[in-house]
């Protein structure tokens, strides 16, 4: 398919019904923002055989892919607006593959009330997809990693690991996992869930000023928030939400640091606990406290187990060089 008929058959109707994308008939898309707001921006590449393969089918592909942005607006509390695509296609994208990516990206459109407003598209020897996405918040509230505080609590929301679990099973593992969990796995690995809600409550209610969305692992991200914050932190093993209980120390390492998780790992001001915990019934959320911040030290993590022992920690998570 040439590069205009894929415009006109596919990305036309993820961009209608909005005037912002002017119907992808021209140079740019144009829109303003409420009174009072800020934009809030982010990006990401996604390449073949580093971030998927295309295997996974269209659908599954660019679900993620906007999935892993709309979680960094998460991360910020924003509420999303728009997204613009570029599009990589390589020989083996069929149109078939075209016609899957997009229905993956309708189906998300619908449940986040977020529109296409343009990309562009090119021929490449590799697949890749990159998305951008536009989102706001109110003037100047916002979640950074650099905003904890000296004996704020350390939450995190939903499970660690589980999409870890589902990407081993994809790459043939072997295990005595049942279908259903086996199902389970693969569906967090392939359709994490962006915590919008959550991060925007957080925002709004003015729980949190510190917030990043584990995207390389537990242990990796937590280790952002320590660096940029300029503090060190101490977590508790059995207060780790993992999916299993009872696993062997080097199986929860390792989930720790598998990363794609796309949960919101955020610091709380103590006299807040209670509220957070409100905020979990509401919401439907498991969100668990795991330790605290301190000042800096050593190590930017500290991990312990019931026994109070420290847990030496090697490997942070997954590194991108
Ligand atoms: P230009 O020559 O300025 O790059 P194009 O011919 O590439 O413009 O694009 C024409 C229109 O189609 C533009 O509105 C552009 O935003 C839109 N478009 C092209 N590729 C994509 C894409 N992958 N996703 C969404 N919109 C696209
Ligand atoms: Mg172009």
């Amino acid at each position: 398919m040439a590069e205009f008929e894929i415009i006109e058959k596919y990305f036309k109707a993820l961009a209608k019904g909005d005037k912002a994308a002017r119907n992808l008939e021209d140079d740019s898309a144009q829109f303003a923002l409420k009174n009072n707001c800020e934009l809030v921006v982010s990006k990401d590449i996604f390449v073949e055989d580093t971030h998927f393969l295309l295997a996974d089918g269209g659908y599954k592909i660019a679900q993620k892919l906007l999935i892993t942005n709309l979680s960094d607006l998460a991360a910020s509390g924003a509420t999303p607006l728009y997204y613009m695509l570029g599009f990589g296609k390589s020989k083996n994208i069929d149109e078939k593959f075209i016609a899957e990516f997009c229905q993956g990206l309708g189906d998300l459109q619908k449940k986040f009330k977020i529109k296409l407003i343009g990309g562009d598209t090119s021929a490449a020897k590799q697949a890749f997809f990159s998305i951008t996405v536009f989102g706001y918040v109110k003037k100047n509230q916002n979640l950074a990693r650099f905003n904890a505080k000296e004996n704020d609590l350390i939450f995190v929301s939903g499970n660690i690991g589980d999409a870890y679990r589902g990407l081993q099973i994809k790459l043939g593992e072997k295990n005595n996992y049942t279908k259903s969990q086996k199902e389970y796995f693969l569906n967090r690995h392939f359709f994490p869930t962006p915590r919008l809600s959550l991060g925007q409550n957080l925002l709004a209610k003015k729980l949190s000023k510190c917030a990043i969305d584990i995207s390389d692992g537990l242990l990796a991200d937590l280790r952002h928030i320590c660096r940029n914050s300029n503090l060190s932190a101490k977590i508790f093993l059995d207060k780790i939400p993992f999916c299993e209980k009872n696993l062997p120390l080097k199986e929860q390492l390792k989930l720790m640091s598998g990363g794609d998780d796309y949960e919101l790992l955020f610091t709380v001001d103590c006299k807040n606990e209670r509220k957070i915990i409100n905020l979990a019934k509401k919401l439907n959320l498991r969100l668990s406290c795991i330790g605290s911040l301190t000042h800096k030290q050593k190590d930017d993590i500290a991990l312990f187990n019931s026994q109070n022992q420290q847990i030496k920690l090697t490997k942070f998570g997954y590194e991108h060089f």
